[in-house]
């Protein structure tokens, strides 16, 4: 098994291992779990992440996921922070920063 992604955003996460599975590539989401506690658990312990089963495939995983958060910006379950953060649809204020969804 190998990461292959993380994200602060659970939805990021999702979108992230949809993208392999629909590449054909075994992928799931750790951390799921402990995603829902952000704010109580120190920040980088608790992300969400996503691992490949197979190590071999874990190269054209990563090569995919390169493109994959163009197509994030673009996707309406989440959205992008002027700070960078990519925040989930159901939130009006980002999380890191506490800007206003602008868009
Ligand atoms: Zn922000």
């Amino acid at each position: 098994m190998r990461r292959v992604y993380s994200s602060a955003s659970l939805a990021a996460a999702h979108h992230a291992r949809n993208l392999l599975e629909a590449a054909g590539i075994g992928a799931f989401v750790k951390n799921e779990m402990l995603a829902s506690a952000l704010g109580e658990l120190p920040f980088a312990d608790c992300q969400p992440e996503v691992w490949v089963a197979d190590p071999a495939q874990a190269e054209s995983a990563e090569r995919i996921l390169r493109e994959g958060p163009l197509r994030l910006a673009e996707d309406a379950a989440v959205w992008q922070c002027t700070c960078g953060e990519i925040c989930e649809g159901q939130f009006t204020q980002c999380w890191r920063c506490g800007a206003l969804r602008s868009a």
